[in-house]
């Protein structure tokens, strides 16, 4: 399977451009903040698994 990330979901600059592995670091512990595919920002819930992130253009994403 392949996806496409244009976008950092931590910092939200673009994934192809600047170093990121302080944010591949810091997202093992933290959920994303940017949908990658669009940047927008996400709304992110805590719940009792972890958490859900959800774009509105996207839909919610799981961890
Ligand atoms: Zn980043
Ligand atoms: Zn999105």
């Amino acid at each position: 399977m392949t996806v496409t990330e244009e976008w950092c979901d931590r910092c939200g600059e673009a994934a192809a451009t600047g170093a990121h592995g302080a944010c591949a670091a810091a997202r093992a512990l933290e959920p994303p903040r940017y949908c990658t595919r669009c940047r927008r920002r996400m709304k992110v819930q805590v719940v009792p698994t972890g958490w859900s992130a959800v774009c509105v253009e996207h839909g919610e994403i799981r961890c």
